[in-house]
């Protein structure tokens, strides 16, 4: 499968400190294997403390540039890369498969998904506005202020873009959490320290490559991957890094934002979610069977925006469940790079547990649920997983409290609004949520029930770079894309001036 690279000159194995790439100090490596076969794919670094205290200086002493540059400058930086990104899409996808499994073909999609956040905030590099707030004194003037300033003096230095970010990814899109968070960062005139998933480092490191080709001043971005909780008790302990943006599972998230009090850093957290997908009596059939499967099982289940509890209205239920097993069926599960597949395997072993768990009555005290499709191990071995749907689910068992993250469909029959209304929002999560309805009215009133921060109306794939995307109560803080995502990364100054 490595030979399906061979050429490409993206295949990093060593860390990005200072523009240099580099071993782990001590000379350790991890192996970074192909979920699919288990084949080792690379040694890679495996750093610690050593490395990101260098990378965290690195990160400094370039941000004392880059913050300076003009916007337009920083813009056409970030604009080459997106162009190298694109122009090595098949290259970087292939990447995703070897080490991630989804099907090339998603793969492929998530680098165009992945590499528009580094388009977008090139343009949005140019559009940071600030304000003339009215004064309250005849005498005073009063602007709020964004942009970096281009003077270098100690009397006159804002320090606006927020300065070290340090970044903490997850492995279930190697590429495109990376981006939503040093596309921004950058933009704004920040420098970072990205520590990508153990499980999917080879992603990161072709594309902080790309980066240095695309004439990114070194040190403006960093990668460093091995010990995760060492690398980031260190980015918290720095008080040179001033931000840290992370996504993966709430247990972490909760640690990094009590670690980030020590030094009043700002945070951003992605967490997880459980999301409601609500097919009403009114529905299209054929679009909410089409909308709940691509919400369900893009990537195999493993995303955070993937429906979680697929809540079905009793004048439809029998149909759409029916319809929906047919759907699923038909989901080829294979090798990521079988031209067919489109299930490829779970990322790991605690991965298959976890889906095995959730289909298993004793574990998830599924009293009375059935298993209309699947529910074990795939044959194909290794951690394939049968795409699997289970019927008369209900909100108590653990299957609807717990995020499966895997592919496991649970289906919940309720009878009125107000019951899906109440069994969507009973959950400590809130990031995505989806309803399937022809009807207006209810389509307006039930989106604004919903306490979430993404809501698709018949509609299973919500994610662009033009919308704020975050969560609400325990999923998170913070939007990553669209204009909003650049505040994240600035600091507004208020400036009096006495005109005298
Ligand atoms: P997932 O279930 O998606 O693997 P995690 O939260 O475990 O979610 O992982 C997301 C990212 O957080 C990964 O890059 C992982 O290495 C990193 N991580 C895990 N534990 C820690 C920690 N204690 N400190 C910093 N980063 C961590």
């Amino acid at each position: 499968a490595v030979s399906r690279l061979n050429g490409s000159g993206l295949l990093r194995s060593q860390g990005l400190i200072g523009g240099k790439w580099t071993e782990a100090y001590d000379g350790k490596t991890i192996e970074v294997c192909n979920p699919a076969t288990g084949e080792v794919i690379a040694n890679v670094a495996c750093m610690g403390k050593r490395e990101t205290t260098d990378a965290i200086s690195s990160a400094y002493e370039s941000f004392k540039a880059w913050s300076k540059l003009t916007a337009s400058e920083r813009s056409k930086c970030l604009r080459k890369w997106y162009d190298l990104l694109i122009a090595h899409k098949e290259e970087l996808g292939k990447l995703i498969t070897l080490e991630q499994g989804k099907p090339l073909k998603e793969a492929i999609g998530e680098v165009n998904y992945g590499a528009s956040f580094i388009e977008f905030y090139a343009e949005e590099a140019k559009r940071v506005y600030g304000d003339i707030i009215p004064s309250t004194l005849a005498d005073r003037r009063l602007f709020v202020l964004k942009q970096a300033s281009t003077q270098d003096t100690t009397s006159y230095f804002h320090f606006f873009p927020i300065g070290i970010v340090g970044a903490i990814t997850p492995w279930n899109f190697p590429l495109a959490m990376i981006t939503r968070k040093v596309g921004p960062a950058l933009a704004s005139g920040c420098t970072v320290v990205i520590k990508p998933s153990e499980l999917t480092p080879l992603t990161a490191l072709a594309a902080a490559e790309l980066s240095l080709q695309a004439g990114i001043p070194p040190g403006a971005v960093n990668v460093v991957m091995g010990n995760a909780s060492e690398i980031g008790d260190t980015l918290l302990a720095s008080s040179q890094v001033r931000k840290i943006t992370f996504t993966g599972s709430t247990a972490v998230g909760k640690k990094l934002m009590a670690g980030a009090a020590g030094t009043v850093k700002k945070v951003s957290l992605e967490l997880g979610g459980n999301a409601p997908c609500i097919v009403f009596d009114d529905a299209d059939l054929d679009v909410a069977v089409k909308g709940s499967l691509a919400a369900k099982f893009r990537n195999s289940g493993q995303t955070c925006v993937c429906a979680n509890r697929i809540i079905v209205q009793e004048g439809i239920y029998e149909k759409f469940a029916n319809a929906f097993v047919t759907a699923v069926q038909n989901l080829e599960v294979g090798n990521g790079f079988m031209e067919t597949a489109a299930q490829g395997p779970l990322i790991n072993e605690a991965a298959v547990q976890k889906a095995s768990c959730a289909s298993k009555s004793q574990l998830y005290s599924l009293k009375g649920a059935k298993i209309l499709l699947g529910g074990k191990r795939h044959s194909l071995g290794m951690t394939f997983y049968e795409p699997t749907v289970l019927s008369d689910v209900n909100s108590d068992m653990l299957v609807s409290r717990e995020e499966v993250f895997g592919p496991v469909a649970p289906l919940l029959c309720f009878k009125t609004e107000e019951e899906a209304i109440r069994i969507a929002n009973d959950t400590n999560a809130g990031l995505a949520a989806y309803l399937f309805t022809n009807n207006v009215q209810r389509s307006w009133r039930v989106a604004e029930a919903l306490e979430y921060g993404l809501v698709g109306v018949n509609e299973g794939i919500i994610s662009t770079e033009v919308a704020p995307f975050g969560g609400v109560k325990q999923s998170g803080l913070g939007r990553e894309g669209s204009k909003y995502g650049m505040d994240e990364y600035l600091e507004a100054s208020s400036t009096w001036i006495k005109r005298g």
